[in-house]
């Protein structure tokens, strides 16, 4: 796993690495195949498909069939019982990821391999020394990078399964190496409990504040918790400041521990100077206040982090926002080579040595939505996708995965040499969003389902809804709009609140796994049910009409994205209900 002499490496080295990769595309990926296909060929899972035995990267496209992940289920679900892996993949699997995608509410697990975790490492790596060129002096002082782990969780076969974050900040590469340039000490991100977490790194983050660099954490979502956390707390962590001694609710004995060698004096200047700036009124560009050397923001702003990209500019007070990297639980794809693109303009440039891609050709309709992708369509290789086109991506990984759908719109926006640069363009399926979750039209519509049976025996009818993520609050929420009336009259039900509630309840009760443990984290707020009077969805119609849409083809959007539509529904709201705060 990557060791300190491969860190140095890749830093002395990389970005002679990169010209090569990105030189060398059809050749690297026809070589990655070949490999993928050498060690894979005889599993139960490829050996179906080249029943002459001869696997070469030819028959590999016309005789292997593009998949999604319900395709593979039932051999990831074999060996998380018990068999062997080598039914799906040579290689020992070291643990599975678990993907923020679900799988009939459970969460997808991905096999991950000791050879798959390097590439993901020398692409992070990679970016990193990308974004530290292009910032002159950030080399020297450390990173302000929030980071929190989950629970792992055991399958009966005994493998581990958990995010990726949490694999790798428990592993020996990282803390004998990137963790040095942390502020956060490892203790604090390795506490389970994410308040004392959020507590003690933003507390060893204020301590060093002079010596903090990069602002930053994987998603831009996080950071938006973070500044609603500084703006709950900051008088708590200037107390803690100023008198030398951490507030008492931090039992964790990790996050102790790690606060007892920082923490070790009364420092009343520091706690005044930040004090002095949290008092301000207006806290526009509070973070280049708190951390006057932050050179940039770190985290992925693109796809449905970007709702977060004007509030990370109010309060970085301008200082550019760098989004490194397009990955998942599947594969690592691709690295910004452009650190200083404009958010909405970012593109990340594949490297050919990390997998195999393919990509469907993804058409557009009138309007500029994306379409079905048909999979009968020719997919194209890396080295021949065009310029401006959409494409889905199809992955074939050492770890098990064979022409496998990631579910991911890209536009293809330029070249580095020979190697592609796309655009994340959508999440196929999802229609609402927040933090890492992702829930789709099918999960949103059952869950509908589900709730609106108890009314139905108290004569009320759900006739119409809607929903959006409102994300003006942190952490933020789901909102659903359901127009109600009485059965066989347009009056509006009497709405007994523990009934409304309830729906809420079930609702959330019926989302999957990464809601639920996002909610109970305290990364989602409770949901909201806002129940509108009568003919207020056709006010809704009625405006989509105005913008072009046709009468005969409207269909009232699952999820509202526009601030206008919100508005309109919210006028003729007659109630609102929420959930528990605290529910699972
Ligand atoms: P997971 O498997 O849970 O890690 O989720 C991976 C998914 O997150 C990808 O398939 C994308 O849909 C999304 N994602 C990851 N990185 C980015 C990025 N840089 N921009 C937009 N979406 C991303």
């Amino acid at each position: 796993m990557a060791s300190e002499k491969e860190i140095k490496e890749i830093y002395e080295n990389g970005m002679n690495i990169l010209e090569d990769l990105t030189n060398n595309v059809q050749e690297i990926q026809e070589q990655v195949l070949e490999e993928i296909l050498k060690s894979n060929a005889g599993t139960e899972y490829l050996s179906r498909f080249f029943p002459n035995g001869e696997a070469d990267n030819q028959s590999f496209k016309t005789n292997v069939p593009i998949i999604t992940y319900e395709d593979i289920k039932p051999y990831i679900d074999r060996i998380a019982n018990g068999e062997t892996s080598s039914i799906l993949l040579a290689y020992r699997i070291i643990q599975f990821l678990l993907s923020t995608g679900t799988s009939g509410g459970q969460p997808k697990l991905i096999p991950m391999t000791a050879e798959s975790f390097e590439k993901r490492m020398s692409d992070l790596l990679l970016s990193d020394l990308v974004t530290r060129k292009c910032f002159s002096g950030s080399d020297e002082g450390k990173s302000l990078y929030l980071y929190f782990i989950k629970p792992e969780m055991e399958t009966p076969s005994g493998l581990k399964a958990s995010f990726f974050t949490t694999f790798y900040f428990k592993t020996e590469s990282f803390k004998n190496g990137l963790a040095k340039f942390f502020t956060s000490p490892i203790d604090t991100i390795l506490c389970l409990d994410n308040k004392q977490s959020m507590f003690c790194q933003l507390l060893t983050g204020l301590l060093q504040r002079d010596e903090v660099v990069r602002f930053g954490s994987t998603f831009a979502s996080v950071l938006a918790r973070t500044i609603k956390f500084l703006e709950d707390y900051w008088r708590e962590l200037c107390c803690n400041i100023r008198t030398g001694y951490i507030s008492d609710w931090i039992i964790d004995p990790g996050c102790k521990n790690a606060m007892s060698l920082i923490l070790t004096r009364p420092n009343p200047e520091l706690a005044d100077s930040i004090q002095q700036i949290c008092e301000d009124k207006s806290w526009e560009g509070i973070i280049v206040k708190l951390w006057p050397k932050i050179k940039y923001i770190h985290c992925i702003i693109t796809g449905s982090m970007s709702q977060y990209v004007s509030l990370l500019e109010f309060y970085g007070g301008g200082i550019p926002l760098v989004s490194p990297i397009y990955n998942s639980s599947e594969s690592s794809f691709g690295i910004n080579l452009k650190p200083l693109s404009k958010p909405f303009d970012v593109s990340y440039t594949f490297l050919p040595n990390t997998a195999y891609f393919e990509f469907l050709p993804v058409g557009k309709d009138g309007e500029g939505k994306t379409q079905e992708t048909w999979t009968d369509d020719e997919p194209v290789d890396l080295a021949n996708v065009k310029l401006g086109r959409y494409y889905e991506v199809v992955v074939t990984t050492l770890a098990g995965l064979y022409r496998y759908r990631v579910g991911d719109v890209l536009k293809v926006t330029g070249f580095r040499n020979k190697s592609p640069q796309f655009q994340f363009v959508e999440r196929r399926n999802v229609v609402l969003s927040i933090d890492v979750d992702k829930t789709t039209e099918e999960d949103l519509s059952k869950a509908i389902m589900k709730a609106k049976l108890i009314l139905e025996p108290l004569g009320i009818m759900l006739t119409t809804c809607s929903s959006y993520a409102d994300t003006s609050l942190t952490p933020g929420r789901y909102v659903l709009f359901w127009e109600l009336k009485m059965k066989g009259r347009n009056d509006l039900p009497k709405l007994d609140a523990k009934i409304m509630e309830q729906c809420c309840c079930i609702v959330e009760e019926s989302f999957d796994f990464t809601y639920k443990s996002h909610r109970k984290g305290g990364a989602i707020s409770a949901l909201e049910l806002r129940v509108v009077k009568h003919g207020t969805f056709d006010e809704l119609m009625d405006f989509y009409v105005s913008k072009g849409v046709s009468v005969a083809q409207y269909k009232p959007p699952s999820c509202l994205k526009s601030e206008e539509a919100v508005k309109i529904l919210n006028s003729g709201m007659v109630g609102k209900f929420f959930s528990p705060k605290t529910m699972f």
